[in-house]
């Protein structure tokens, strides 16, 4: 069977949904690659797989601090629960739409089947932008957002967490709407505050656990670590700014950082605490950094040698020229902290060239293994010290590295292929014992 036919009886068009169709093709492309073919007798599970189980589209009105009423839209793709929950992070940003949600939210599915935890694959969001909007302004939005939302989610159905444009303190409100629609002390989202019930390490997680991946790789794999290595992070958010800190502590020089105002850049390696008071501390950008001899502010990030270059900021940040051009000036490691941040004529080009590109799947799963973590915290009335929950993280992530690097029968440059094929064996086998449900 071909994934294109099958594409095509689903009405699943690359000219109305291109995320999507993407993502899908991307997937069974790599299966392909990795010798396996769609069999006639699974159509009906992969058809099943392709069409998320829910598509939930909602109003979310809300009043501006002058008195304006404005009215957004809310989406939340509760994708595959073959596996158990449907669990994926919300965004607030202005480019969301469903076609890139339905897309987040195949790619979650096969994400938290990685992850081997019981959690099926969601995605959701509102094309309300939080920049420039007054702290009420984004509370006031929460609130809303989360009411008109409540009904489809909760603790043994869905559980949201953040993503783009929602931090702890956004989830905290929202965690509390909940809370006080329904009148019990319920955990709907992780994410929270740690005073509220969240988990130490989860803000950190994402990036704390993208550099556990690595290091992983280079102590399996090339004997080495990831001490003394030239790092490029794109993206100095949350995912952005931990993965920084945590390389820096184990002795890797991170010598470029960018937001969506430039970048800086500094061959002999920056100042990671400076820069985390510039960005988070007192919530600057870029291109105001205090030395502006290393500010930049073109289109050549990409272009500056470093061994291990990590997308932490959105969709399709490395295409196929910026590829060769890390490929050119020495680099050995891709890693993709933000989802779906490398083309797929550059994740091409770096299997041809042995480059280790490690898929957001695995790379990036560190923020859904730490919500895991804080929902089992939450069911057993415990919150375990940052200590404990860090070396779980580690752990765990040191271990999916390992699960994948054997599936790719210890061929790194095949991770991606590995990856999903892990996922997808496991989800077709959970949809089989299923049955029709
Ligand atoms: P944040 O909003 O905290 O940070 C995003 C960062 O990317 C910001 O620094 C932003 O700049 C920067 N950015 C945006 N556009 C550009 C651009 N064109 N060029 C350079 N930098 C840019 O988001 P997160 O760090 O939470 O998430 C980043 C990515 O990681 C997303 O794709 C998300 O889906 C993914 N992810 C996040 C997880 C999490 O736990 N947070 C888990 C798994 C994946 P500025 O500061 O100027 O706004």
């Amino acid at each position: 069977m071909m994934i294109s036919s099958l594409l095509q009886t689903l009405n699943i068009r690359e000219t109305h949904e291109p995320h999507y169709y993407s993502s899908v093709y991307k997937f069974f492309k790599s299966l392909e690659g990795q010798g396996i073919l769609l069999k006639e007798e699974d159509t009906f599970y992969i058809q099943k797989l392709l069409v998320p189980e829910r598509i939930i589209t909602f109003q979310v009105p809300w009043e501006d601090d002058q008195g304006h009423l404005h009215v957004n839209t809310g989406y939340r793709v509760q994708h595959n629960g073959a596996l158990g929950l449907y669990k994926g992070g919300l965004r607030f940003h202005p480019s969301v739409n469903l076609d890139i949600i339905k897309a987040l939210a195949f790619e979650q599915t096969f994400k938290n089947a990685l992850t081997g935890y019981p959690m099926g694959g969601a995605k959701g969001g509102s094309d309300f932008n939080p920049k420039g909007r007054s702290k009420r302004e984004v509370r006031r939005f929460s609130y809303a957002f989360i009411e008109a939302l409540a009904p489809y989610i909760g603790e043994h159905v869905d559980i949201p967490a953040g993503d783009l444009g929602i931090d702890g303190e956004i989830l905290g409100y929202m965690n509390a709407k909940y809370q006080n629609l329904k009148q019990e002390s319920l955990y709907p989202l992780t994410g929270k505050p740690v005073l509220l019930n969240g988990s130490f390490i989860r803000k950190e997680a994402t990036g704390f656990g993208l550099i556990y991946f690595i290091d992983a790789f280079y102590q399996e794999v090339l004997n080495d670590s990831i001490q003394g290595k030239t790092i490029l992070i794109s993206g100095a958010g949350n995912v952005g700014i931990h993965a920084a800190l945590k390389a820096s502590s184990l002795g890797g020089i991170v010598v470029g950082i960018s937001d969506s105002s430039g970048y800086v850049y500094d061959p002999q390696g920056l100042n990671i605490s400076e820069i985390i008071d510039h960005k988070i501390t007192n919530n600057q950008p870029l291109e105001i950094y205090h030395n502006q001899n290393i500010v930049f502010k073109d289109n050549m990030f990409w272009h500056h040698p470093c061994e291990i270059a990590l997308p932490c900021a959105k969709e399709d940040d490395v295409g196929l020229e910026d590829i060769k051009l890390l490929h050119q000036n020495g680099v050995k490691v891709v890693a993709e902290g933000a989802n779906i941040a490398v083309k797929s004529e550059a994740i091409q080009y770096m299997k041809e060239n042995k480059i280790m590109y490690g898929p957001g799947k695995a790379a990036n799963a560190g923020g859904v293994f730490v919500s895991a973590l804080e929902i089992e915290q939450n069911r057993t009335f415990h919150q375990w010290h940052p200590a404990v929950v860090d070396d779980k993280l580690k752990t765990l992530m040191k271990n999916l590295f390992h699960d994948m690097y054997n599936q790719a029968n210890q061929q790194y440059e095949k991770l991606m292929g590995a990856a999903n094929q892990l996922a997808y064996i496991r989800i077709l086998q959970a949809m089989k014992l299923r049955g029709l449900y």
